[in-house]
């Protein structure tokens, strides 16, 4: 496949042409935070408002039937995205990966776990998974247990083996680490789910934006995104769920629009996926992550893939040259599209603070993964996260911008 033609696509996302603090130019590296938005999108949620809004759920007139058809069109379009072949039956919009981690959590783990089920994750999952099963275990009586890893990172695959078994009723585990830059192995972690009659849950936020992924080859039962991280609008996010367990489970939240029949005494719920929508959904948002799919797939997520890696491994080179930089995470190579690293001597927030000066956007923190930290040693990393638009010569800026805060602080 053809390199990317990064300068063009640059021209697409129009904050990339802005300046920063004094003048400095932008270097947006925090794209693992949240993406930026190509002027196709924003089209889209402007032409919605200027065009076609209404309220959904198949209103007779004009607006609202064109404003039903254009989102029900929308679960279906990403429905594809992410290779499910029930279509919008499939697919649920929620706002973000952490409302789907919630759903799932609520609607089927409030009514299904008790005392003796365990709930697997792993040491690298995000708050939203982590925070959220460990919530509902205690108010079940289920425990959670943690999946280990080695000392480059990835997943230690023995200990899956040990740790899921017949008591595991839930194995939640992110597709790719927002810390580490891990890739792990999903379907194989299915099938060791699988073999103990357990339901797997992938946290793709990480994954979608940056890589094809196939959630009937991976064979998961659930599979979550957000679209703010995909080029897509704040606000939406994709639930992914087979349809013989959505149509099983409970809904997780009550309302309009996900009812078939209301009596006094007891209500039906609509067809999937409206059962899972209550209340008014986010059309225009969703409408337009319809339109960030679409751009995604035209310009392949094969060779952004490539392209981040690229940038991932010759950001880890740079800093490689350099004995006072410590890179968490696995080798070139086995990486995503992100780099999390420590300064010797430089709180992670400071130089956060000196690469800002610079115009360069990375983020500082412990990144939703707190017990992560933990086990790496530190309370805080500084992360620099790439995507299409994104350019070896800006991992060269930050590198000067290291340099900086090395003579500051030192
Ligand atoms: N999981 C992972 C792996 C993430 O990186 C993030 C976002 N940092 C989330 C979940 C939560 O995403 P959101 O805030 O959009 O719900």
């Amino acid at each position: 496949a053809e390199p990317l033609d990064v300068e063009r696509i640059r021209g697409e996302f129009p904050i990339l042409e802005r300046e920063v603090g004094d003048g400095q130019r932008l270097a947006y590296l925090d794209n693992a935070a949240t993406s930026q938005t190509p002027d196709r999108v924003i089209d889209a949620m402007s032409d919605y408002y200027r065009g076609t809004n209404a309220n959904v759920h198949r209103g007779i007139h004009h607006l609202s039937q064109e404003a039903s058809i254009a989102y029900e069109e929308a679960h279906d379009r990403l429905a594809e995205f992410v290779g499910a072949s029930g279509g919008r039956e499939e697919m649920i919009f929620t706002k973000n990966t952490t409302e789907g981690l919630n759903l799932v959590a609520y609607a089927w783990g409030l009514n299904e776990l008790g005392e003796g089920d365990e709930v697997v994750l792993t040491e690298m999952e995000h708050h939203s998974s982590l925070v959220t099963w460990q919530q509902i275990a205690k108010r079940t009586g289920a425990d959670v247990r943690y999946i280990g890893i080695d000392d480059a990172g990835r997943l230690d695959m023995d200990h899956a083996r040990e740790v899921i078994g017949p008591d595991t009723e839930m194995v939640s585990v992110t597709h790719v680490s927002n810390t580490l830059g891990t890739i792990n192995p999903i379907a194989d972690l299915a099938d060791l789910a699988h073999d103990h009659d357990s339901y797997i849950f992938a946290d793709g936020a990480q994954a979608v934006p940056h890589q094809s992924v196939d959630v009937e080859a991976l064979d998961v039962d659930f599979y979550a995104f957000s679209g703010h991280k995909m080029c897509g609008p704040t606000g939406i996010g994709g639930l992914y769920g087979k349809k013989a367990i959505l149509e099983a489970m409970e809904p997780f939240m009550y309302g309009g629009g996900m009812v078939r029949k209301v009596e006094f005494e007891k209500t039906t719920w609509a067809d999937l996926p409206w059962k899972y929508e209550a209340g008014t959904p986010l059309i225009a948002e969703g409408i337009a992550l319809a339109e960030a799919a679409d751009y995604l797939d035209e310009i392949g997520l094969d060779r952004i893939d490539r392209h981040e890696r690229e940038l991932a491994d010759y950001a880890v080179e740079r800093l490689n040259e350099f004995d006072d930089i410590e890179i968490y995470g696995p080798p070139a190579g086995e990486r995503a599209g992100l780099v999390s690293f420590n300064l010797d001597g430089v709180h992670a927030h400071d130089l956060a603070s000196i690469m800002n000066d610079h115009g360069v956007a990375i983020r500082p923190g412990d990144h939703c993964t707190q017990p992560l930290h933990d086990v790496l040693g530190t309370a805080a990393s500084a992360r620099a996260s790439f995507y299409l638009y994104n350019t070896k010569s800006e991992v060269d800026t930050l590198v000067e911008a290291i340099d900086d805060a090395r003579q500051l602080f030192a």
